[in-house]
């Protein structure tokens, strides 16, 4: 009998925290690394919500409260649901998480069975890919490409679908992409779904980079569509619209009460409840007229770093970067990079297990990190299946102006350097199995 469950060897990860070591490595060293690879704003959270949480506190809420959340954030929610997707919700459809990363796994636990069928986006994010393959269903990457924008359309969609497909997850704004499925997408992958799928399955639209869209865009959901609201578990919350990353705080709005009373339950079984005092800062984020100026300011930031770091970035020679129209990230086309770079080809003479550890882009991530201290994420990073043979980066410009001009420099400093790639990957050979591609 072996200590650890084989289950286990089925869960994934979110290299982006993991990445931490080596930075940190980089950093004893004396680096002074530019972190693109962290998925948080770079804004704190607003003092008018601070402030709330605080005086919250003081008046003594401190203790357990509903599982499902606080009834005053839950109306918040519900009335943010309805005001924004158009959609009547009761706080009895709403369940309030520590994060939108929990209803992720709520849901494959509530709705799937082993050898279900899941429909995800890749590149999307990787917690997708890692709670299907813990939970026994069947992965079933829909491949997003840069030349269509990282967006795809009901006929993608439609060659994926099958009798056991159970849940299709939808992610718009896209991290890593930045992608974001316009109402007329949204409006055909709906009419697929009524007139396709089984009555039973449901959608998981991650709603959680609602706020940050460019251009003027507006968000938009799947389940302001007709038939989708009593299909569609809705999970966003603060983390990233209102840069409360580490308040973990997010919900889920659920087709109905018995399956909200699901994720209360397990809610229950894992972590009691969300703490009152940031739920009341929760509700204000929603009620409140100081936040709508506090998140403009920063969509705006975010929009200004997108309009300088994309063609910077398409002046570096072998790199290729389209526009993101949402969320905080560029999702640049790095292969004529490690074409210049030789990364194919140390790659190709990796021994065999190496070579199934990392990809070239991965490589070619490890050498911005430690040779010129710029922090990124493979696309492997954002789903492993399928990933073969795609050599993109992930950048988050959740960076000041002057962190993302010097990281952009030091990249188009890189990609002259071919010597020094093979240097670096010469002296990891030699670092045995120490080294960072052993
Ligand atoms: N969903 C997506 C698409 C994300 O990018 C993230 C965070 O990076 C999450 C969910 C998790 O958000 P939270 O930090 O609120 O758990």
């Amino acid at each position: 009998m072996a200590v650890i469950s084989h289950r286990m060897s089925q869960l994934g990860t979110e290299n982006a925290f993991k990445l931490g070591d080596d930075i940190q490595r980089c950093v004893d060293m004396g680096l002074d690394v530019i972190r693109f690879n962290l998925g948080a704003p770079d804004f704190r959270s607003a003092p008018h919500l601070n402030r709330v949480a605080m005086e919250s506190l003081e008046a003594g809420r401190s203790g357990y409260c509903d599982p499902a959340g606080i009834l005053p954030f839950r109306e918040a929610i519900a009335a943010h649901v309805t005001r924004t997707r158009g959609i009547e919700v009761s706080p009895s459809r709403v369940v309030v998480t520590p994060g939108a990363k929990p209803p992720i796994g709520y849901t494959l636990q509530t709705y799937v069975d082993e050898g279900d069928e899941v429909i995800y986006p890749s590149p999307g994010f990787p917690i997708y890919e890692s709670w299907v393959q813990f939970t026994g269903a069947v992965p079933v990457p829909l491949p997003l490409s840069d030349d269509r924008d990282f967006a795809f359309n009901a006929d993608d969609l439609a060659e994926l679908i099958t009798e056991r497909t159970k849940v299709i997850i939808l992610c718009s704004p896209s991290n890593p992409t930045g992608g974001v499925l316009s109402r007329d997408e949204l409006a055909g992958i709906a009419e697929l779904i009524r007139t396709r799928c089984r009555p039973d399955i449901r959608i998981y639209s991650d709603e959680i980079y609602e706020q940050i869209l460019f251009d003027g865009l507006e968000h938009e959901s799947i389940a302001s569509h007709p038939g989708m609201a009593e299909r569609t578990v809705i999970a966003s919350g603060h983390s990233k619209g209102f840069a409360m990353t580490g308040w973990r705080l997010g919900w889920a709005v659920l087709p109905t009460e018995e399956e909200a009373a699901l994720f209360k339950q397990i809610n229950i079984n894992i972590m009691s409840c969300v703490p009152p005092f940031l739920q009341d800062a929760g509700a204000a984020a929603y009620e409140d007229p100081a936040s709508a100026p506090v998140v403009a300011r920063m969509v705006a930031a975010f929009q200004r770093r997108r309009d300088w770091i994309v063609p910077a970035l398409n002046e570096v020679p072998g790199v290729r970067c389209r526009k993101p129209k949402g969320a905080f990230y560029v999702f640049p086309d790095v292969s004529g990079l490690c074409g210049r770079l030789g990364v194919h080809e140390a790659h190709a003479a990796l021994p065999g297990d190496a070579r199934g550890r990392v990809t070239p882009a991965g490589m070619l991530q490890m050498f911005l990190l430690y040779r010129y201290g710029v922090a990124t994420m493979d696309r492997a990073s954002f789903g492993r299946i399928g990933a073969e043979g795609q050599d993109f980066l992930r950048m988050s410009i959740a960076n000041s102006m002057d962190d993302i001009r010097r990281g952009v420099g030091r990249i188009a400093e890189a990609a002259g350097d071919a010597a020094g790639f093979a240097g670096f990957v010469s002296a990891e050979a030699a670092r045995g199995a120490k080294g960072l591609f052993a």
